[in-house]
């Protein structure tokens, strides 16, 4: 007879299965309760969600350095079409930061409510000897940091538990070679980032609450007009994609969608647009009938670097807290926001959250306040999934553009002639 399971694991597999975005929204529910009963007292809960943004920011610097190592050293591009797709890369991540920019300063979702100023840096500064700060200080801002801060004793303990215990799986993997050894650090890493995100509803349950509790339901009138102006660019860039299908391939924009809705579904259901990517290969070959040699450049190599729905999102949440906090971005700000965007959206692996951990990039670069990502929190499970939704339609569009006007002379099956 097959031992019982006992009963905190079997708790425990029952939690698990409970989607994020399902414990996203309960979070919600149940930080807007708290925060109507505990008023001004939920100011508390702004540490929770400092802590796990801390985190996430932590991880960004190495998670981008061995994914876009990962990739450069995995794939195999030939010269002329690497140039070929870089330059489509290029373009349509600009095109995608760009209508988020315009839409943003159309729309100033940030303005849509009223919103309390954060306390200058230097007064936060004045006030920092609570030992709630004193807990968020010690909480590792990067993963090497710590390692060189003699008084972060802390935050080295921290790492070395997170690190040690997500070795255990793969302790005895056998490196054979350089990419062995990028492989494993990726894993690790990315292990390491899928338990903080298991965290996200409790960081969302805390600014909820903090919010409602001290500023009532004024920022959610401004939250609803950010993710009205996403979509609304998101929508657009779609726009752009099935232009540019319709004048540059053969394909027909219809069709395009049609054959991939598959891909398009998984995407938006997964978050994930790395578990979509085999799925967007076989349709795309499939369905539409793209040469095996295009759809592998677009949706198998494009797709690890093409995120234009992240580039569109990080550079609109850069605007939007801006507005929201009523700090006017300069131009060369916005320019500052762009460029990061673009790095950022590069660098940001195709699994859910992944943005949002790479947005600490661009909000760094532009002086603007991390802890306020938090409040990105809590649409972030429906964003993530409309801009994984047009990260998969990118590789789409870089495929089908690749694939040229002259229609394959054997096609495929063409489920969709
Ligand atoms: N979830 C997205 C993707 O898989 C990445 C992101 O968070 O923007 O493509």
């Amino acid at each position: 007879m097959a031992p019982s399971k006992p009963r905190s694991k079997e708790w425990l597999s029952r939690f698990n299965a409970i989607p994020l975005y399902v414990r996203i929204l309960l979070a919600m529910v149940l930080g807007l309760v708290t925060g109507l009963l505990l008023g001004e007292h939920s100011l508390f809960f702004e540490m929770p969600s400092k802590v796990i943004l801390q985190l996430l920011g932590a991880l960004a610097p190495p998670l981008i350095l061995i994914a876009v190592v990962h990739v450069l050293m995995t794939t195999e591009i030939s010269g002329r079409t690497a140039g070929r797709l870089a330059g489509l890369l290029l373009l349509n991540t600009s095109v995608a930061i760009a209508i988020g920019l315009s839409v943003a300063n159309l729309m100033q979702p940030g303005t849509w409510s009223e919103f309390k100023k954060p306390e200058p840096a230097a007064s936060r500064e004045a006030t920092t000897a609570s030992p709630v700060d004193l807990l968020i200080q010690n909480v590792p801002k990067s993963i090497l940091g710590p390692l060189g801060d003699k008084q972060n004793i802390i935050g080295v303990i921290l790492i070395a538990v997170a690190f040690g215990v997500a070795l255990r799986s793969v302790k005895s993997k056998p490196i054979n070679d350089v990419q062995n050894f990028v492989e494993i650090a990726y894993e690790v890493i990315l292990t390491v980032l899928h338990w903080i995100i298991q965290l996200v509803p409790i960081g969302v349950f805390a600014i909820v609450a903090k919010v409602v509790g001290t500023e009532g339901f004024a920022p959610f009138k401004a939250m609803g007009a950010f993710v009205l102006a996403v979509l609304l660019a998101l929508a657009l860039q779609t726009g752009w994609y099935l232009l540019r299908i319709h004048f540059f391939s053969w394909v027909s924009p219809m069709q395009a969608l049609r054959g991939t809705r598959d891909a398009l579904a998984m995407a938006f259901s997964t978050d994930s647009s790395t578990a979509t990517m085999p799925v967007t290969y076989a349709c795309l070959t499939e369905n539409v009938g793209i040469r095996e040699e295009s759809a592998s450049m677009g949706a198998l190599v494009g797709a690890n670097f093409n995120n234009d729905g992240t580039a569109l999102y990080e550079a609109m949440a850069a605007l939007f807290v801006a507005q929201l906090l009523g700090m006017q971005l300069t131009f060369s700000q916005q320019l500052i926001v762009v460029v990061t965007s673009i790095l950022a959206s590069v660098g940001a692996a195709g699994i859910p959250e992944a943005g949002l951990v790479t947005m600490t990039l661009v909000f760094t670069a532009v002086g603007l306040p991390v802890e306020y990502i938090a409040l990105l929190l809590t649409v972030d499970w429906f964003l993530d999934r409309c801009r994984t939704t047009i990260n998969v339609l990118g590789d789409v569009n870089v495929s089908c553009l690749l694939d040229g006007k002259l229609r394959p002379a054997v096609i495929g099956v063409g489920r969709n002639e």
